[in-house]
This record gives C-alpha cells, structure tokens and sequence, in this order.
C-alpha cells in the first residue's frame, strides 16, 4: 500500500509505512488526568477466525475470567510497534485526533450522560435529536434538523475546499422499552460526534478537500430507521460511511465481525369475544391463535440451522378470565447468518402463522417490517481499523460472532462501510439489552474506550480523505463483496 496522498497541507504525508514510522510515545500522565482516552490492555490477543456454521466456535463474549474488572486502572496506551507491512497515521494526525478528542471528551461524556438519562424509544429521539443537533451546529457544521421526513433524523454536513471525497458517520439515539438505554446508544451517538469534529478538525489544519456527513439515525433497535433513510436518499452522497457499537467483551478489544440478517413480522389475530363460560362455543379465541403460532414456531425451531434465530412476544387488548378473547397481536423475529438464508425462514414462520388462524377460525393479517441485512463489513475499512486499534492503542481484534442485528447491514451493503463492535466492561449475564448493560453503558470506562474507537474511526475517515489509493482499494474490496452476495447483476 502506498502513503501517497493528493495534496499535501501541513503534514507532507498522513499515512506511511510502519517500517518507516514508529508510533510515539502516548503522554499518559496527561491523557489520565484529562480522563479522556481509554487506556488499554495490551496482554491478550486473540485473533479466532469465527464463522457462522462453525458449532465449535465460542458465541460467548468472553470467559468469566477474562472479564474487566471495573476497579482495575485502565493500562497505558502503549507505544507497541507496527507491523511492518501496515500504514500507520503521521504523528501530527494521529496528536490532532487525539488532542481535539481529549478537549472534547468532557462535553461529550455531558452529552452521553444526558441522553442516557433521557432514554427516547425509536421515531421518539426528540431530546437526542435537539441535544445533538445544538451541539454539533454550534461546532461549525451545516444542520438540517428532522432530515428526510423523519421526525428525529438530522444530518450535519461539513465541507472543506472544493471536491474530494464524502465520509459519513453514524449517531444512533434510541433506546429501550423498560430499560434505558441498555444497548449503549448513548455512546454511539457521541461517538458519532467525536469522528465527525476531529475530521472536520484534521481537514482545516491539513487543507484536506472534501466532505463529512454525520447522520443521526432513529430507530435503529427497531424501526429500520437507516432503511428509510436508504430509500430516501441519505447515503447517496457518502463515499463511505462508518459507526461502532458497544458490548461486552474481552478486556479493550474490538471486533469487525458480522452480524445476522432479521425480519420483523407482526400478526394479527381477530376473533369474537362470548361469555367463556355461558357460551364458549358463540366465541372465536384470538388467544388461541396466538398460542397455537407460539407453540408451533418452538415445534420450528427444532428444524432451523443452529446459526438462525426466531423469538416473539404475545400482546392483548382487554382480556379477561371470563371472556373469550377477541384480539391478540404477536411480534416475531427471524435471523439468519444472511438475508438469503433468511427468506425461506421466514416462510416457515409465516405459515405457523396462517395456520393458527385456519385452526382457530380466526382473520390474521400480517406485517412484514424491513429486513435489515447481515453486515457486509468492508475488509479493507477494517483492517485499516484493526490495525490502528491495535498498533496506537494496544486494543487486540476478536472475531467473536454475534447473533445480534443491525440496520447498518443495509448501508453496508449499499456502499463501502465498517460497524466495529468494542468491548465495554460488563457484569456477568449483563450484556447488551439488559438493565446492567444500561448501568454499563454509563461508566467512564465505557466512555473512555468509546473515545479510544472514535480516534481509530477518525483516523480510518481520514485516510479515505487523503490516500486515493487506499480509497480504490476501499471501493474494489466493496465491488468484490457485492459479487460475492450476488448483489450486482
Ligand atoms: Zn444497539
Ligand atoms: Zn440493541
């Protein structure tokens, strides 16, 4: 790989090769006083090669031993030396990132605290939308407020010279029913904000040409917020997009493996109310339905590949003992390694479905929500990634599967894109979507190993900004993927 870039601003060159550059030395006394950069561990590498079919593969994010301990001190980011064949980021670059994200590191984790404390479910991220969007126009970016037609998206868009090429970046905001923000989207909403200043920071004191696009997306935990936003437009203009996404984990890894396809159904069933004891036979059992559907998808399950998933809840309206119920609604969720596997799937599903309302004499009326698609990681994105993670900050790669999904799958697989997932510290059993990864999602640690990945993701956007070779290689790794998936004729 070359470190030729198109123009040269105040650093000659943004990326080299390793050979020729060490990494400086981190000043650790400043970076934890500042309390801003994530130290990290640099005891533990695993580089698994995980894959879906694989039943001997570990699913499990890590042993309990190997978990972080809260009260530990986080280790120094080291000076760990390249590998000799990686393009490491100019010192000036790599200070720039740093030094702007250490500056904002304390409004940041401000911001990160009150949107935790505020926790919006999906389309409802009103005082993540304003919070954000005041913060970031205030930082010299061009905001458009309820971008799209959707009430909560925002778009702000910073531009330097004429041409070059388009990053985007992703903030999410939404939260869950009953339990906050227990998948820690309130770290990828200033995440988002991080990579997007400290580019636009880069881009001025470096003359780089071109163009950050930050989106705030809604509704990612369900919704399909980034699928409306693909339909309406929002990435067309973006090169490249990139995001990260908090879990438990090893101690300061990342991970740029896949996660699966999903489908939302919801069904259904209409029925008619009678007096269940009197006159049981003049009813129609709604309820029935729903439990014929919930007993024949666990009959299903028997029959589905290990790697796939289908879960659902039951909701009523006005139930009672005595009454045969009229209603029932059930939400249904089905996953596979990819968005191919998926659809026969969710057939079998659906025909669980249409029989228990041929069983029951009920009327079924079924909606089908966005699929959102396997990530399609972009392996050149990545390794860029992994490897600045792992050089600059000592935070090794573990390619832990994860049976989770996201609608970022659908960006990446409409243009190049990257959606590292890193470890924040968890209790045991308190992983994403419980209350105790809420309480996690609230720690410095957590904040300060979110700073850490958005330098990492800073640094990757800029290298797509100013190394057109590596943007080539960006785009052909992104043509043969799509091959691959058979998503080009
Ligand atoms: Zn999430
Ligand atoms: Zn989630």
């Amino acid at each position: 790989m070359s470190g030729f870039v198109e123009q040269t601003g105040c650093f000659g060159g943004l990326f080299r090769k390793a050979r020729r550059t060490r990494y400086p030395t981190h000043d650790t006394a400043s970076t934890q006083k500042s309390g801003d950069i994530s130290a990290v561990d640099t005891r533990v590498h695993h580089d698994e090669k995980c894959c879906y079919f694989n039943l001997t593969c570990d699913y499990s994010s890590c042993q309990e031993s190997e978990r972080w301990h809260l009260l530990e001190d986080p280790p120094s980011p080291t000076c760990s030396k390249a590998e000799s064949d990686t393009e490491v980021p100019d010192q000036g670059i790599l200070e720039l990132v740093e030094n702007t994200l250490n500056q904002l590191s304390p409004e940041l984790r401000d911001i990160s605290m009150k949107i935790h404390a505020n926790p919006e479910l999906m389309f409802e991220e009103k005082y993540a939308h304003d919070l954000l969007t005041d913060y970031i126009s205030r930082q010299g970016f061009k905001v458009t407020k309820h971008y799209l037609g959707l009430a909560t998206a925002w778009r702000a868009e910073y531009q330097h010279g004429k041409g070059g090429r388009v990053v985007g970046i992703n903030s999410e905001m939404d939260a869950l029913a009953g339990m906050g923000h227990a998948c820690g989207h309130n770290l990828i909403a200033i995440s988002g904000v991080a990579v997007a200043i400290a580019v636009k920071a880069t881009m001025e004191a470096c003359n780089i040409p071109g163009k950050v696009i930050l989106l705030g997306t809604p509704a990612e935990e369900s919704g399909g917020g980034k699928v409306t936003l693909i339909k309406r437009g929002g990435y067309k203009e973006m090169d490249v997009c990139l995001m990260c996404h908090p879990a438990p984990g090893r101690p300061h890894s990342i991970s740029v493996a896949s996660t699966l396809a999903m489908q939302q159904i919801e069904v259904e069933f209409f029925g008619r109310t009678a007096h269940a004891g009197a006159a049981p036979w003049e009813g129609t059992n709604a309820l029935d339905a729903a439990f014929i559907a919930y007993s024949s998808i666990s009959v299903l399950r028997q029959q589905m590949k290990p790697d796939c998933r289908v879960h659902g809840i039951v909701l009523g309206r006005n139930w009672s003992a005595n009454v045969i119920p009229d209603y029932s609604k059930m939400i249904w969720i089905a996953r596979a390694p990819t968005f191919a596997d998926l659809a026969p799937l969710v057939e079998r599903v659906k025909n669980c479905l249409h029989a228990s309302a041929l069983a029951t004499s009920c009327k079924v009326d079924l909606n089908v929500g966005p699929a959102y698609y396997e990530l399609n990681q972009n392996e050149v994105l990545g390794q860029a990634f992994v490897d600045i993670l792992r050089d600059r900050y000592g935070m090794p790669q573990t390619n832990v599967a994860s049976s989770a999904s996201t609608d970022f799958g659908n960006v990446t697989f409409e243009i190049p894109a990257l959606h590292p997932v890193y470890a924040i510290p968890t209790e045991p059993q308190g992983g994403n979507h419980t209350p105790a990864f809420a309480k996690a999602a609230a720690t410095l640690e957590a904040h300060r190993a979110t700073m850490t990945v958005s330098n990492g993701l800073a640094l990757t956007a800029l290298r797509v900004l100013s190394d057109p070779l590596f943007f080539h290689q960006v785009k052909a790794a992104f043509s043969k993927s799509q091959l691959a998936n058979n998503r080009v004729s």
